[in-house]
């Protein structure tokens, strides 16, 4: 076990969450306790706009919390490690933003730059449902995720492990990834993956629950698909099976690995609870290696909301910072 603050720790750390639409920040304890959140902001479209957000937005919280410590930015895309450096974003217009360099030089403070779902996963290794060797699987828009491995997250040489939605599931299908492969999982297994499930659904059937919620066949969602899921609607449980089924062989792929013993799923299709879980459950089971042989890997609801990411980059930047 890597040393936590100790009893009696008084510090803050200001944490930031920079998504494609918008940025959400707050203030924790050394034990993650939420000291302060602030209303999220939209993101800014341009490079020198995110920074001037961010910068705000930090001085104004560490004014008012004299205490603070550190400061932590989780941020869609690829960062690197340990510089903070993002090189891209598929949704920002990053390119190559030495933020984490910038925000040390404006704020004076230890500053931990890192991705989004790795700043997820370590707020709910941290506070949610915890294990030393665990998985963070985040099913949103796109497929992400983190990994804790003997109670440190993982990041791989520059950072950019632990890019679960890229792993390869279906090469011989006919969806292309956002990447430019075909064989992702993340197509196959995200809240738009859903919509598109549930749109062609819709088509075959005009008349049934998923179009009559949606105000037509071509209107689905991921979310029309759950709500209608949740009414008893057989045909959008159907494609809750189906995103389930992809998800569940990607986690067997990375319980084959790494050995896990838990694999938490956060993001908003995750709010589908067991519609989702089961089966992605059964797919796992069905995909492991030798089940009958090792102790069974958990799959569970993450605990913490929308706001694991900037959480868990503040608490990361207390608990990784030099
Ligand atoms: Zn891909």
């Amino acid at each position: 076990m890597r040393p936590r603050p100790h009893a009696g720790d008084r510090r803050l750390s200001v944490g930031l969450d920079i998504g494609g639409t918008k940025i959400a920040a707050g203030v924790v304890d050394a034990e993650g306790r939420v000291v302060e959140r602030v209303p999220p902001v939209p993101c800014p479209s341009d490079q020198a706009g995110i920074v001037k957000a961010v910068s705000v937005l930090v001085e104004e919280l560490r004014a008012r919390h004299p205490g603070t410590a550190a400061v932590g930015v989780g941020a869609a895309g690829l960062v690197h490690w340990p510089e903070g450096r993002i090189r891209t974003a598929p949704n920002n217009a990053y390119r190559d933003l030495p933020l984490r360099r910038l925000l040390q030089e404006t704020t004076g403070l230890p500053t931990l730059v890192d991705n989004d779902a790795n700043a997820a996963c370590w707020a709910e290794y941290r506070k949610g449902n915890s294990a030393a060797y665990m998985a963070f699987v985040t099913v949103g828009t796109g497929v992400g995720g983190g990994l804790v491995l003997a109670d440190r997250l993982f990041r791989g040489r520059t950072g950019i492990a632990m890019e679960f939605g890229h792993t390869i599931v279906d090469p011989h299908g006919s969806q292309r990834c956002g990447c430019g492969t075909v064989g992702c999982l993340e197509p196959l297994a995200s809240g738009r993956a859903l919509g598109r499930y549930g749109s062609a659904a819709a088509a075959a059937e005009p008349a049934g629950a998923l179009a009559t919620l949606a105000g037509g066949p071509g209107r689905v969602t991921g979310e029309t698909v759950t709500a209608a899921a949740r009414a008893g609607d057989p045909a959008a449980r159907a494609q809750l099976e189906r995103l389930g089924h992809w998800l569940g062989i990607g986690i067997a792929t990375l319980v084959n690995l790494f050995d896990i013993e838990l694999v938490v799923i956060g993001g908003g299709v995750a709010e589908a609870g067991e519609l989702l879980l089961a089966p992605t459950r059964a797919g796992f089971e069905r995909y492991v290696t030798a089940a009958a042989h090792r102790e069974p890997a958990d799959i569970r609801p993450a605990r913490l909301g929308p706001e694991a990411g900037w959480i868990g980059a503040a608490l990361l930047a207390l608990d990784e910072g030099e």
